[in-house]
């Protein structure tokens, strides 16, 4: 009770040092972050919050320079609802009310849920599951509206948005961010429904941001999405851009496209065109087309792990691979760990690359889905391995998944086309090998031991 009657008053606290920062970031910095250490009462961010006091301390670091760039690029009400929304809400007040639920339940609990409200798609892209979707399975908006109440009387108050491409339900993304100002929203978009009236709907609620997806240069994208997809992404930048609003980019890297999505070149295009913020996903064979051969290397993964760590220090941009920075996040996070995924038919997934699930929203709630046998077994195997630059239990420890979907009763959900699990983690068997010996090399030279998602 005084803990909490504290959060309210620090963070009532927050909202006005953060406004007091409007006219003079550099100076209201270190006294917000003052703040944060009251907050953050059991010191579950700690490593972060002295990153940022380092960087505070040091204008000529390209962190130092991220943070200007999002003062002045960002909308500054746009930028004081994710304030809001993405740090007092999702990070602080969010994850401590998970952590007293988490010890009364014995369960998992998200802190983001990623939902895919349609199948329908406007691209046809090469390899994508999504693409072999039977078209017009879709959660209605009172649905996605009670996840989101549900979701949030657990303490999640970060919703992202997949698909099949989410845009497609453009109008009811706009409505969910309007209903639900106290959470942050973020979709994964081809790019190509964003126009003018989208982003001023945007602008309007000011907790969605969207994440663009761009396979490297025009040539690559185009190849792999369809021509003139290139073309009508970059423009969404620039609209994007023109309305101060937050955006990245999401890439996949696959055999052929490596070697562009890693390249400096890329990464400053991308600057250059506004985005704050890049998700790499490596390509994985899920589903009855899937290609294989798009796979990377071990060395083509190597060369991403240096890549990205690479633009860490050089670029203001903040990266994330879902896969090679497992170590700052104690490996995989799925399973409720730290998000969730829900398919346009509401199977409750441990993650959008595992399509397998005993629990749908229709029947099961979530607390009861984090407490069945999928979502226990991952609960008790995390982390899947002690180098967590082998995190995942398909990619890395295709055994583990075998194992968990075996032991739990688990069923393919895969919207496509059922996939035994045996067929699926076969496809990378081989590439779990081939990375163990580059990871463990890799984990020997340097392991971090800073923990994001608790
Ligand atoms: S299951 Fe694999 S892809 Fe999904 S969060 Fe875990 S490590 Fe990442």
């Amino acid at each position: 009770m005084v803990n909490k009657a504290k959060q309210k008053a620090a963070q009532h606290l927050a909202v006005m040092a953060y406004k007091s920062l409007q006219e003079n970031p550099e100076a209201g910095l270190p006294k917000l972050l003052k703040l944060f250490d009251v907050l953050d009462t059991k010191d579950s961010y700690k490593s972060g919050r002295d990153f940022i006091r380092t960087i505070l301390g040091d204008p000529s670091n390209t962190w130092y320079r991220y943070l200007l760039a999002i003062w002045e690029d960002v909308d500054s009400e746009v930028r004081f609802t994710f304030f809001q929304t993405f740090f007092l809400n999702s990070l602080l007040k969010g994850r401590e009310e998970q952590r007293l639920l988490r010890e009364e339940h014995q369960c998992n609990l998200p802190w983001a849920i990623l939902v895919d409200p349609t199948t329908s798609c406007n691209l046809h892209c090469t390899g994508c599951w999504a693409a072999d979707y039977e078209k017009g399975t879709y959660l209605s908006y009172e649905i996605l509206d009670a996840l989101v109440e549900e979701g949030k009387n657990l303490g999640t108050f970060m919703y992202l948005f997949s698909g099949g491409e989410p845009l497609m339900r453009k109008s009811d993304i706009i409505a969910l961010c309007e209903a639900h100002p106290d959470c942050c929203f973020l979709a994964f978009t081809n790019g190509t429904l964003i126009d003018e009236a989208f982003a001023s709907a945007m602008l309007r609620v000011k907790n969605l941001s969207v994440a663009i997806s761009i396979e490297g240069d025009e040539a690559a994208t185009d190849e792999r999405r369809g021509k003139g997809t290139y073309a009508k992404a970059i423009k969404a930048m620039s609209i994007l851009k023109r309305y101060k609003l937050l955006y990245g980019i999401s890439c996949c890297y696959t055999s052929q496209n490596v070697q562009t999505i890693g390249s400096e070149a890329f990464i400053d295009s991308m600057l250059e065109l506004g985005a704050k913020f890049a998700w790499f996903f490596t390509y994985i064979p899920i589903g009855r087309d899937a290609v294989p051969s798009l796979m990377v290397s071990a060395g083509q993964r190597a060369f991403m792990y240096q890549q990205v760590r690479s633009f860490r220090k050089s670029k203001p941009i903040f990266t994330m691979d879902f896969w090679n920075d497992g170590e700052y996040v104690d490996g995989c996070i799925a399973g409720g760990r730290c998000y969730v995924h829900i398919n346009a038919q509401g199977d409750i997934e441990p993650c959008a690359f595992i399509h397998y699930s005993d629990s749908n929203i229709y029947t099961t709630s979530l607390l009861d889905a984090f407490k069945r046998p999928l979502f226990q077994q991952y609960k008790e195997r995390q982390p899947f391995n002690n180098n967590t630059l082998r995190p995942c239990p398909l990619l890395d420890n295709p055994e583990q998944l075998r194992e968990m979907v075996h032991a739990s009763g688990a069923v393919s959900t895969d919207l496509a086309s059922v996939e035994s699990v045996d067929d699926l983690t076969a496809k990378c068997d081989q590439a779990s090998k081939d990375w163990a010996v580059s990871a463990d090399r890799l984990w020997e030279d340097h392991a971090t031991s800073s923990v994001l998602c608790v």
